[in-house]
């Protein structure tokens, strides 16, 4: 059949034929962004089943996870009558590698301490991530083989990290808590945490097993906190002194700061148990700061009194990161009428060698103040010297770990004569704390020390004792050494006001 030009049928027909190949293409289209919407659609929610049971940063599993393997684990145990173990691993340092190289560094390390724990113990029944620097594993072995793990997992992390070209160090706490010598599945994780705690309360790098006594420990920790935030207004922190000697003149040329706490029902409570809960919770910069303006407040009544010597406080790892930090001290001095060159900061080796461009700034604007600074506990540390050089201290003081020794081991008259080497190499005086025997004393005046300090001299005692003893001494009384300025040029003895 034809259709003559103009016929309005086969117009009508060709039209109904492009609207039908139209429409045909639109369907296409849209069946084909469909599937791919839903091809999308399965890849995310894939993402997400894999997001929900694994720690995006780290891939391990997370809390949520893990406590659904240890159920599994719990009842595999009971079927099987097999040993299960569960270690509570907590990055010992992890806090002040975050603050002071910022979270990407910090990710990198928990990232890479996680794939370290994968490959460390062959495969655990469960490896997870349980929040901030926090690990649990779970593991099919006896106590004896917990313990060996745990002292794998430490070795793993004591390697260093390389991080956006840093080579950092960490340290780990381990807590075994073994099922069910050590508590009921609802309690097993909680007391693995205990456990770990324990450990890095005692200074970390270990492992313990649980035991009942440290969860009193715990609740008493919570109340000696509660009792702590409010010890510095309540007036129950006090300051004691121990006098620093020269090592052959022995006149006193200065006297440390140490706190105490007088608990009301406790007696007194030292600084080991009390700063690192302080440190924890947020409360050592305030007490510091009280430190530093009793300690100058101190130092301007035994100026009023003639007695020449320097004060010398502890400074903790939370006041160094303060901008106000020297400004505070700066400004204390000047209110107490003290020279800057009569305050001494010690800063533990540890906090010093931390090479941030924070601690150097703080070190640096000390020096520019005049005020003293000593490296306390040295030799404890991974000092590096080229580290040491670029700080501007003016002492180091060995650590009391190895005066103790002294008089019996060749080793740590090594170490104490190795640590004066480097001492006089860089120019720095030399303190040796923890003296208590005059064969110690006598060593450590052989080979070099400027400055002893130890119960052999004087134990920490009461600012109004050391004024007393002070005063027995100009009168001729008792055979105490005699005050005298300092020793040390840049901050030699001021005129008395
Ligand atoms: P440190 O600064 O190294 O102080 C020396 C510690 O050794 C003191 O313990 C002192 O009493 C003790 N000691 C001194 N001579 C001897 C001795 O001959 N034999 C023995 N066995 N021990 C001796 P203390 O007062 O318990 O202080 C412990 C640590 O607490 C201090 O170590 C210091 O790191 C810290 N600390 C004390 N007061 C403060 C403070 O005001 N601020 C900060 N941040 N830390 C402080
Ligand atoms: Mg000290
Ligand atoms: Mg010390």
């Amino acid at each position: 059949m034809a259709f003559a030009r103009g016929d309005p049928l086969a117009w009508a027909l060709s039209a109904c034929a492009v609207l039908l190949v139209l429409l045909a293409i639109e369907h296409w289209r849209v069946v084909r962004s469909q599937r791919l919407l839903a091809q999308r659609l399965t890849a995310a929610s894939t993402q997400l089943e894999d997001l929900r049971g694994h720690d995006p940063l780290t891939g391990l599993l997370t809390r949520a996870e893990f406590e659904q393997a240890l159920d599994d684990a719990v009842m595999a145990s009971e079927r099987d009558n097999a040993p299960l173990a569960l270690l509570h691993l907590g990055l010992d340092g992890f806090r002040s590698i975050n603050e002071a190289y910022g979270h990407a560094v910090g990710d990198a390390v928990l990232a890479e301490a996680a794939a370290r724990m994968r490959t460390a113990l062959g495969v655990p029944l469960a490896l997870s991530r349980l929040g901030g620097d926090e690990f649990a594993l779970l593991l099919a072995v006896t106590a004896d083989e917990a313990a060996d793990a745990a002292e794998q997992l430490l070795r793993e992390l004591q390697r260093p990290f390389a991080a956006e070209a840093l080579n950092l160090r960490l340290g780990a706490s381990v807590g075994i808590a073994m099922y069910p010598a050590h508590g009921a599945r609802p309690r097993l994780l909680g007391n693995a945490a205990v456990a770990m705690r324990s450990v890095k309360q005692l200074g970390g790098g270990g492992h313990a097993y649980y035991d009942a006594a440290m969860a009193v420990d715990a609740r008493d920790r919570a109340s000696l906190l509660q009792a702590l935030r409010r010890a510095a207004e309540l007036g129950q922190l006090q300051l004691v002194y121990q006098p620093k000697v020269d090592a052959r003149s022995l006149q006193i040329t200065a006297a440390e700061a140490l706190l105490r706490w007088e608990h009301p029902q406790r007696g007194t409570i030292g600084p080991a148990v009390f700063i690192p809960l302080a440190e924890r919770h947020g409360l050592m910069d305030g007490i510091g700061r009280w430190v530093i303006e009793q300690a100058c407040q101190q130092a301007a009544t035994w100026r009023g009194l003639g007695l020449r010597m320097r004060v010398a406080v502890n400074i903790s790892y939370h006041q160094m990161r303060r901008d106000d930090f020297v400004d505070h001290i700066a400004a204390t001095l000047h209110r107490h009428g003290i020279p800057p060159g009569r305050l001494t900061c010690e800063i533990t080796e540890s906090v010093a060698m931390e090479d941030t461009v924070q601690t150097r700034a703080v070190f640096e604007r000390l020096r520019q103040l005049g005020v003293h600074v000593c490296i306390d506990d040295f030799g404890t540390g991974y000092s590096s010297l080229a580290c040491l050089r670029r700080l501007p201290a003016a002492e180091l003081k060995i650590d009391r770990a190895f005066v103790t020794d002294l008089d019996s081991s060749e080793r740590a008259r090594s170490i104490a004569k190795a640590v004066v080497d480097v001492a006089r190499t860089l120019g720095l005086r030399v303190v040796a704390e923890g003296v208590e025997t005059e064969a110690q004393r006598d060593v450590l005046v052989a080979l070099g020390c400027d400055e002893l300090q130890g119960f052999l001299f004087a134990r920490p005692m009461s600012a109004t004792a050391l004024a007393l003893w002070a005063e027995r001494d100009e009168l001729g009384e008792g055979a105490q050494p005699e005050f005298r300025a300092s020793l040390f040029d840049p901050t030699a003895a001021m005129p008395l006001a």
